[in-house]
């Protein structure tokens, strides 16, 4: 595998983007690659003549007290990832380089479902997000772009972004890549202590829980989900919900399909999100 062409300004990645041909795809980071990513860009790998990286760690989407300054940077092993998935090329930039006239004041809005889960607790975030991700797609000129479900409510508003401004890209949504025991990868999890890794164990727990529930109805989900995280009373949930996974309204208890059950909470100094989707069956 040879080893990507790696761009740090907009000349050097324009220069390079032009020599590809025939459909690309993109996969969006923020770098401290794990195995979630690898799958985004083997996924990208299988069905792509060209895949293009972009590692930026996003300021305009942490709010202030937020873990910008401490999120991991790892971009000498982030690049070896990407040439072994085989990446053609990586946009590397700096912020100066994403926002040359500082913070852009003309910003994609996120609407209603933007305000809720994660926009409830990180007012902003989202409006952050799909700016970048919109001035990503603008620059980069993809065929498609993957996204993980271990992030729902961003693929979602990604996919809905795409949709009502009529983006000419597909959205890819990915699986969720797990550890062997459950814990969803993540670049925040090098913040956990071995005691906060044991801990947060209990959220994917508690998703698989309500899983189990699925066809008892929405009520018996989200007591099976709730049952596991009360008994650990270390990790400070912030929401645990069950919620159509279009509107990411709660399901009511007559609803019977698909829905997403998810959850956030505070292990140690470390804010977690985890979620599955499912069908919730049964009689009504
Ligand atoms: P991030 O660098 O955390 O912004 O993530 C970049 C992309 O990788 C996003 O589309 C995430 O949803 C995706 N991603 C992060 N963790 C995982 C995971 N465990 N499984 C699948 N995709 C993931």
């Amino acid at each position: 595998m040879s080893a990507p062409v790696v761009a740090h300004t907009r000349a050097e990645f324009a220069d390079a983007r032009a020599k590809l041909d025939g459909s690309v795809a993109v996969v969006m980071t923020m770098g401290a690659l794990h195995e979630g990513h690898a799958t985004l860009i083997r996924e990208a790998r299988a069905a792509n003549d060209n895949v293009i990286v972009t590692i930026f760690l996003n300021p305009l989407q942490f709010a202030a007290g937020e873990d910008l300054s401490r999120y991991p940077r790892t971009l000498t092993s982030d690049l070896e990832i990407c040439e072994r998935e085989g990446a053609d090329l990586v946009f590397a930039p700096s912020p100066d380089v994403v926002y040359p006239d500082g913070e852009p004041g003309v910003r994609i809005s996120a609407g209603p479902l933007g305000t809720v889960l994660e926009g409830a607790s990180r007012p902003g975030h989202f409006d952050g997000m799909l700016t970048v991700v919109n001035k990503l797609l603008n620059i980069v000129g993809p065929t498609r772009a993957y996204y993980g479900q271990k992030d729902a409510q961003q693929l979602l508003l990604i996919k809905r972004m795409a949709r009502d401004l009529d983006m000419p890209v597909e959205i890819v949504g990915v699986p969720t890549v797990r550890e062997h025991d459950g814990l969803a990868l993540s670049s925040r999890n090098v913040y956990l202590s071995e005691h906060d890794r044991e801990v947060a164990l209990c959220l994917s727990k508690a998703l698989k829980a309500g899983e189990a529930a699925r066809n008892s109805g929405p009520a018996a989900v989200r007591r099976a989900a709730r049952e596991v995280l009360v008994h650990e009373p270390l990790a400070l949930v912030d929401y645990l919900v069950l919620v159509d996974p279009v509107t990411l309204e709660q399901v009511p208890e007559y609803f019977r399909g698909e829905a997403l059950l998810a959850v956030a909470a505070k292990v140690g100094t470390t804010r977690l999100i985890d979620n599955i989707p499912l069908v919730i069956g049964g009689d009504r």
